[in-house]
């Protein structure tokens, strides 16, 4: 399967053009396609503009509608409770964060639910956001609507989603720590991108429908098997680790408080995330910001000093991957598989746009 590079900007104006065209405001369009390309440039194309097809599928069947809207139905600070209505997730997710944020400067803390809502994205973007206000933020997001896709620990079936977890830490005198990932070993999204690349994935990540470990990507989604076979499973990262922190995410994201889970039946196909949030003003714990810089500064010095493995490989800590994969495709660009590409350009026409118009 061959790819084709993208300029960041050229694929903005598209997801922006197309979100606008479908029916969203000017505010909503924007927030999406930036969150949506820098996942790209981050190096999670499972989670960038890869994701629109779905988006605009899910607004063809009529279940993501443009005029749903998030509501707050609790502000009680520091609590803050959001009903986000299934609405457009990037938007919504980053109102919710804003918001806690604003909290979290007040009061020192904020503790948020976001209930709810369409697929929210990289959680890594809302540490990011929390981050550059100077707050330590903590994230645990379910993903329902849809049936579940990872194996328990020690399990030959699923009964989980990726259920992704995410904390940002503000560094004060550079980039923030940023650790983000799938509770699953690998995000599902990435499994589709092996499977629009015709490749495998590595060993030890899926199990096919009778438990038995495969490296190939159809076994985790429906639409990839034959009729004979069941769906199987994607395993979870940290052995028990990974599948208790997964089972927390869900218990805590929409289990407290009603919203959409995993083990009830999807009434329709959509990806819903719900988010639980504790952000925290670093700066309530220690105030002299010179001590903190230095002890962070010092700490970190120590684990880069680490004696690397590999000496072509430099000790990195958490949020520096994507950093440096965002200065190097910020110059040669974004890689687009063609199946990918080819599922973007479908889903602008039906809204009347031309995406190979938006290309270098
Ligand atoms: P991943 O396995 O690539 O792990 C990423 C994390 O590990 C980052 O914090 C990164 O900085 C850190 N990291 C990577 N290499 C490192 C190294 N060499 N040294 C130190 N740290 C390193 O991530 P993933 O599990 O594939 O998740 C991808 C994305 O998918 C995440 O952004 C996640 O939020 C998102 N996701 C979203 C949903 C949803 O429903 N919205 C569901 C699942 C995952």
């Amino acid at each position: 399967m061959t790819h084709r590079l993208h300029r960041p900007e050229d694929l903005r104006r598209l997801v922006h053009a197309m979100i606008l065209a479908a029916g969203w405001t000017e505010a909503e369009a924007q927030e999406t396609a930036e969150h949506l390309v820098l996942a790209n440039l981050s190096g999670h194309d499972s989670h960038g503009v890869g994701m629109i097809p779905l988006y605009f599928q899910s607004l063809a069947d009529g279940n993501l509608k443009p005029d749903a809207k998030g509501r707050i139905r609790t502000e009680a600070p520091p609590f803050l409770i959001i009903d986000g209505a299934v609405a457009l997730g990037q938007p919504n997710a980053r109102n919710a964060v804003d918001r806690a944020c604003a909290i979290a400067r007040d009061q020192g803390v904020a503790i948020v639910n976001l209930l709810d809502s369409h697929h929210i994205g990289r959680i890594g973007h809302y540490a990011e956001v929390a981050a550059a206000a100077g707050l330590v933020s903590f994230f645990w997001v379910n993903v329902a609507g849809r049936p579940p896709i990872v194996a328990p620990y020690g399990a030959r079936e699923a009964r989980f989603g990726t259920n992704p977890h995410a904390i940002g830490v503000p560094v004060p005198s550079g980039d923030p720590l940023i650790l983000d990932f799938a509770t699953s070993r690998m995000a599902h999204g990435k499994a589709r991108v092996a499977l629009n690349k015709g490749e495998p994935v590595p060993p030890g990540y899926i199990i096919d429908g009778q438990g038995r470990p495969t490296t190939d990507p159809r076994h985790v989604f429906a639409q990839g098997l034959t009729g004979d076979e069941t769906l199987g499973a994607l395993l979870p990262f940290g052995d028990h680790k990974g599948a208790g922190l997964s089972l927390i995410a869900e218990l805590l994201s929409a289990g407290l408080m009603g919203a959409a889970r995993i083990d009830e039946k999807p009434e329709k196909s959509w990806i819903i995330n719900s988010l639980f949030g504790v952000v925290i003003d670093p700066a309530r714990l220690e105030p002299d910001e010179r001590l903190r810089r230095r002890r962070i500064d010092s700490y970190l010095a120590f684990v880069h000093a680490a004696a690397p493995q590999d000496p072509a490989q430099p000790v990195l800590v958490p949020g520096e991957k994507e950093r440096q994969m965002r200065a190097a495709r910020a110059e040669i660009g974004i890689p687009l598989d063609d199946e990918t590409w080819s599922q973007i350009v479908a889903a602008a026409a039906r809204h009347g746009i031309d995406a190979e118009r938006y290309g270098s």
